[in-house]
């Protein structure tokens, strides 16, 4: 796609500090950096959002991210590790350009996601999950 940073990234038409790519994949360095070591694994494909992901590429993707989070931790030895991906600008997403954030995870280190927990009762989980079911 001609206007999308992370196509331009793949086609090598802007600069970026790669860390690793396979055929399907690849991974390069956050600008945006949360914390050391934060890297970004994306499709060399354009596809927007997860909902696009054909079987292969939604393999090598995760493929490629428990390789790379492998690779940062035995060289940061974070204390812990987020595996963030946004769809759609509601969840945050602001490059429409599939991709999965590492980041790298430190006690105190200010990053912050709110979970508003609602524990809702067992019978509306199950009307959840039938709706979910019946979507397939
Ligand atoms: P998201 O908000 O999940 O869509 O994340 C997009 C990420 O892309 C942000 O963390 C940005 O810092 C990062 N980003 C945007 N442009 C570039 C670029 N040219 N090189 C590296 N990372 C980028
Ligand atoms: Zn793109």
């Amino acid at each position: 796609m001609t206007d999308c940073v992370f196509c331009k990234i793949v086609a090598g038409e802007i600069p970026a500090t790669k860390v690793t790519e396979d055929e399907t994949t690849l991974a390069f360095m956050d600008i945006g950096h949360v914390n050391p070591g934060h890297v970004l694994v994306a499709l060399k494909a354009h596809v927007e959002n997860v909902y696009g992901l054909e079987d292969g590429q939604a393999d090598a993707v995760f493929r490629a991210v428990a390789r790379v989070a492998r690779a940062i931790q035995a060289a940061f030895t974070p204390e812990g590790l987020s595996v963030y991906q946004a769809n759609g600008k509601a969840a945050g997403q602001t490059v429409f350009h599939f991709h999965v954030h590492l980041v790298p995870r430190h006690d105190d280190d200010g990053m912050a996601l709110r979970w508003p927990v609602k524990n809702p009762p067992r019978e509306v989980l199950e009307d959840y999950a039938a709706r979910i079911r019946a979507a397939f």
